[in-house]
């Protein structure tokens, strides 16, 4: 059946990837990012099926905009997707605090601007929350220590939404290993950016967690997948 689905960071990667098998299996969208390219492209190739949505998820005006915009447009919201997030690697002695506070920024302080903005419209069409953890929600790894604790106050996140609300919403977490998208480009670390872009690379196709996401929206109602941790196969 098709839901009418906001999903952030829509314009590269694994959130392109969703928007294109979404938009492919019929489901309303709309799509919101900074960059507008490749939003404005897929409005342009579903008309009236696909809206694309300039958002800073960092600022509570445009989320706020954003949600509007996707009740006017879609008239409901039945799924909400967090998917915005950048990692910014660095040994935690070379740290740079403004890259320390704005993974916060947009990974949790973003993500909870777009989940308070939809609550009352999830609530109220018994929606569903995919939030976009990561392995990092689970371990905490050298280099990435900022970006491990954003991860794993996402998953805290999703558990808290499931406990208190697990019998009007439905939540899920999907937490991929490495991902071959642009996310490590962020990363301006000279060396740590040599050292990992080959493992980054040799991830999983942003496609495959655009298969698991759809997977989860169409999954029967009678069921709750509340998180997915996906791997790269390594015995390829
Ligand atoms: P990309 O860098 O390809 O995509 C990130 C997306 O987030 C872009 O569409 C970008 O849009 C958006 N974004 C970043 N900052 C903001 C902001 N302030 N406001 C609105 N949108 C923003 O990375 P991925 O596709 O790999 O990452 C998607 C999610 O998956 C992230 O949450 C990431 O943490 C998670 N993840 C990624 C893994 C990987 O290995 N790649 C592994 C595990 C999890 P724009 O710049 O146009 O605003």
């Amino acid at each position: 059946m098709s839901k009418r689905i906001i999903l952030t960071g829509a314009s590269s990667g694994i959130g392109l990837a969703t928007a294109f098998k979404l938009a492919d299996q019929g489901h309303t969208l709309l799509l919101a990012a900074r960059r507008m390219q490749q939003l404005e492209a897929l409005a342009t190739e579903y008309p009236d099926q696909v809206f694309a949505f300039k958002a800073d998820v960092t600022k509570v005006d445009d989320v706020k905009a954003m949600v509007n915009e996707a009740k006017a447009k879609m008239g409901g919201i039945d799924v909400l997707i967090n998917n915005a997030g950048l990692g910014l690697f660095d040994p935690v002695a070379e740290g740079k605090l403004e890259d320390w506070h704005y993974m916060f920024d947009v990974n949790v302080k973003g993500l909870l601007s777009c989940v308070h903005a939809c609550l009352p419209e999830l609530r109220a069409q018994n929606g569903l929350v995919i939030n976009l953890g990561s392995v990092a929600s689970h371990h905490v790894f050298p280099n990435s220590g900022v970006y491990c604790a954003t991860k794993h106050a996402v998953l805290a996140i999703s558990e808290s939404l499931r406990l208190e609300l697990g019998s009007e919403i439905r939540v899920t977490t999907i937490s991929p290993g490495a991902v071959n998208t642009e996310f490590i480009d962020q990363t301006t670390n000279d060396k740590l950016l040599q050292d990992y872009k080959p493992y980054f690379a040799d991830g999983l196709s942003p496609e495959i967690i655009a298969d698991q996401i759809a997977h989860c929206i169409n999954a029967p109602g009678s069921a709750v997948i509340s998180e997915i941790i996906i791997r790269p196969n390594k015995t390829k």
